[in-house]
C-alpha cells in the first residue's frame, strides 16, 4: 500500500520545496522504505521543453525522454531513483487528458467541470503512478504557492484525497520567515496566513518546516504552533545552508523521519544516513580547491544572475568534487562577453577546468567557440556538454582541420563547411513545426572505443545516458576531423558520433559529449566524465600552476 505525502509551499516560491521533498524521500529510503516522488507543475505548458531556462531554470530529461522541471533532477539525485515523464504533472497534461476524453465522448451527457472531473483526472493520475511504481512512499510536491489561482485545483485534489483515504495521505507546508533587515527580527505573519489559506481550502498540514535564513527558535515555535494549529513538534527548522545536500541530516536530527511514520501509524524506523553523512563530510572537509569556468548564456535575468540553468552540471561537479575532497570554485562566464573582451579570455587560462554546457541558438556562439580555443591551445582541461561538444568540433575543423567557416547549421544555415547539421528525422519534425517533445530524447546506449579516454573512464564498452537534441556530427566530415587528430571515441548503434576527444599525449584531458552526463550524476556515484575532469583540473593546479 502506498502512502501518500504532500508538500505544499507558502509565502514565497523558490524556496526549495524540491530540495525538502528529496530529503524527506532520502530519510524514509534511509529507514528502508521504497520511495517515489512527482512534481506537479501548474502552468499549462504540457511539459517544460519549450520553457525559457533563465525563467524556469534548467529541463531535466528523464530516462524515458521527458523534458521536466529541475526539481526531478533533486528527486532523482537525492533518492538514487530512475523517474518517467509520468512523474510529472502539469496543468496542461491534465486538461489535455480531460478534453481529449470528453471530445471521445467519455463523458457523454455530462457537464464537465473543474470539480469533479479535473480533480478526478489529477487524482488517478497521482494514483496510477504510485500504483506502477509500486512504492511504499509517493511524495508529491505541488509546485507555487498557496494562494496562487493556478494550483488550486490540485490543493482539492489532495484535499478530496485525504477524505478518502485518511490514513495515508499527510500534508507538509514549507513555508517562509522572513527576516526584515530593518527589524532585525524572524516574523511568523506570513506563514500564519499561507496557512490560514491552506485551512480555507481544507487541508490542514501535518508538519510545518519553516524556511527561513535562520534557524527557528522557541518563542517563533510556539506562535507558529498557536496560529497555525499544530503541536510544536510539529514544527522543523530548516535554515540556509551552504550545502544543499546536508538537508536530510538535519531534518533527521530533528526526527521527522520518525514523525512522519507515527502519524501515518507505522512503527518508528532506525535511518542508516552512513555513507550520506560521509558524503557530506567529504564536501565540508575538503583538502584543495579547484577553479572551473562554466560558459554558458542563460545567466541572467533583469538585474539577476541565477545559474539555475545549469543547476544539473554543478551538482555533477559538486558530486565528483566530493570524491576527491576538493571544493570547486565555479565562476559563470557569459559567452557573449567573450566574443569581444580580451581580457576576459586571457582570464580563462586561469582556470584548472572549462565547461561549455548545453544551449541552443546563435546568441554567445562566437564567445564559447573562443574559450574551447583557449581551452585546447593552453591544455586547460574541458568537458563539452551536447552543444558544447558540438561547438568544440566546429572550432577543429575551423582552426585544425582548416574549414574557414565551419560551423552548425543551427547557426549558419549557409556555412561552406555544415560540420554539424540537423538530425534527418529532425528536418522533417521542423518542416511540420512539431516543436514539443520532439528532439532527440532520453536515454540511448552509446559504444565506447576501446583504448580512448572515454572508455578509460567509464571502465565498459556500452554506456547509457541521457540526450536532448536536434542536431549532430555530420558524418561526411568525420574522415576529415579524424586526419586531424580528434578522436571519436563513442557513437550510437547506427554510427553517428556521440563523444569526441583529444588524445591524452597532446592534451591532459579534452572530452565532449553529445550526451548530458550530467543527468546521470548521483552524490554518491559521480558521472564518469565529470570525475574524469576534476582528476584532471587537481592535476592542471599541480602541474601548470606549479611555478
Ligand atoms: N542546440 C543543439 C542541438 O539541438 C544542442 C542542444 C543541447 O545542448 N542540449 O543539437
Amino acid at each position: 500500500m502506498t502512502r501518500y505525502i504532500f508538500i505544499t509551499g507558502g509565502v514565497i516560491s523558490g524556496l526549495g520545496k524540491g530540495i525538502v521533498t528529496a530529503s524527506i524521500g532520502r530519510i524514509l529510503k534511509s529507514k528502508g522504505f521504497s520511495v517515489s516522488a512527482i512534481k506537479i507543475d501548474p502552468y499549462l505548458n504540457y511539459d517544460a521543453g519549450t520553457l525559457r531556462p533563465t525563467e524556469h531554470g534548467e529541463v531535466w530529461v528523464t530516462e524515458d525522454g521527458g523534458e521536466i522541471d529541475e526539481d526531478l533532477g533533486h528527486y532523482e539525485r537525492f533518492m538514487d531513483i530512475t523517474l518517467t515523464k509520468d512523474h510529472n504533472i502539469t496543468s496542461g497534461k491534465i486538461y489535455y487528458t480531460v478534453i481529449s476524453k470528453e471530445r471521445r465522448g467519455e463523458y457523454l451527457g455530462q457537464t464537465v467541470q473543474p470539480i469533479p472531473h479535473v480533480t478526478n483526472e489529477i487524482k488517478a493520475w497521482i494514483r496510477r503512478v504510485a500504483e506502477r511504481s509500486k512504492v511504499d512512499f509517493m511524495l508529491i510536491e505541488i509546485g507555487g504557492v498557496v494562494g496562487d489561482y493556478e494550483n488550486v485545483l490540485f490543493l482539492e485534489a489532495a484535499r478530496q484525497m485525504k477524505i478518502e483515504e485518511p490514513n495515508n495521505v499527510l500534508f507538509i507546508h514549507v513555508a517562509y520567515l522572513p527576516v526584515p533587515k530593518t527589524l532585525g527580527e524572524m516574523k511568523t505573519k506570513p506563514v500564519q496566513h499561507s496557512v490560514q489559506r491552506l485551512r480555507e481550502i481544507g487541508i490542514q498540514p501535518d508538519f510545518i518546516i519553516a524556511r527561513s535564513e535562520y534557524e527557528l527558535d522557541e518563542p517563533r515555535r510556539r506562535k507558529i504552533a498557536l496560529y497555525c494549529n499544530v503541536s510544536e513538534d510539529s514544527i522543523f527548522s530548516d535554515p540556509d545552508l551552504e550545502n544543499i545536500y546536508e538537508l536530510p541530516l538535519i531534518f533527521e536530527k530533528q526526527g521527522l523521519g520518525d514523525k512522519i511514520l507515527e502519524r501515518l501509524g507505522l512503527k518508528p524506523m532506525a535511518t542508516d544516513l552512513s555513507e550520506w553523512r560521509e558524503f557530506v563530510e567529504s564536501i565540508k572537509n575538503y583538502r584543495d580547491t579547484v577553479k572551473i569556468a562554466i560558459v554558458g548564456k542563460y545567466f541572467s535575468i533583469g538585474k539577476y544572475i541565477l545559474p539555475d540553468a545549469y543547476v544539473s552540471v554543478i551538482e555533477a561537479i559538486r558530486h565528483a568534487s566530493a570524491y576527491y575532497r576538493v571544493k570547486p570554485m565555479i565562476d559563470y562566464i557569459n559567452a557573449e562577453l567573450l566574443e569581444s573582451d580580451e581580457s576576459l579570455l586571457e582570464k580563462l587560462r586561469e582556470y584548472n577546468a572549462i565547461i561549455v554546457p548545453g544551449g541552443f541558438g546563435a546568441k554567445g556562439v562566437e564567445g564559447k567557440i573562443n574559450a574551447i580555443n583557449i581551452a585546447r591551445e593552453n591544455k586547460i582541461p574541458f568537458l563539452g556538454l551536447c552543444y558544447g561538444f558540438q561547438l568544440a568540433v566546429v572550432e577543429y575543423a575551423r582552426n585544425v582541420c582548416g574549414l574557414k567557416g565551419a560551423h552548425t547549421t543551427e547557426v549558419d544555415p549557409d556555412t561552406p563547411y555544415p560540420v554539424i547539421d540537423l538530425l534527418p528525422e529532425q528536418r522533417r519534425i521542423l518542416m511540420e513545426k512539431k516543436i514539443g517533445a520532439s528532439m532527440r530524447l532520453g536515454g540511448h546506449k552509446v559504444i565506447l572505443r576501446r583504448g580512448t579516454l572515454a572508455y578509460r573512464l567509464y571502465g565498459r564498452e556500452v554506456v547509457i545516458e541521457r540526450f536532448r537534441h536536434r542536431y549532430e556530427i555530420n558524418p561526411d566530415y568525420v574522415d576529415r576531423l579524424e586526419e586531424h587528430g580528434l578522436i571519436f571515441s563513442g557513437e550510437s548503434e547506427d554510427g553517428i558520433k556521440q563523444v569526441g576527444e583529444l588524445s591524452t599525449d597532446i592534451h591532459p584531458f579534452f572530452i565532449g559529449s553529445q550526451f548530458h552526463p550530467e543527468f546521470t550524476s548521483r552524490p554518491l556515484n559521480p558521472n564518469p566524465l565529470f570525475k574524469g575532469l576534476i582528476e584532471a583540473a587537481i592535476k592542471d593546479k599541480e602541474t601548470r600552476f606549479k611555478s
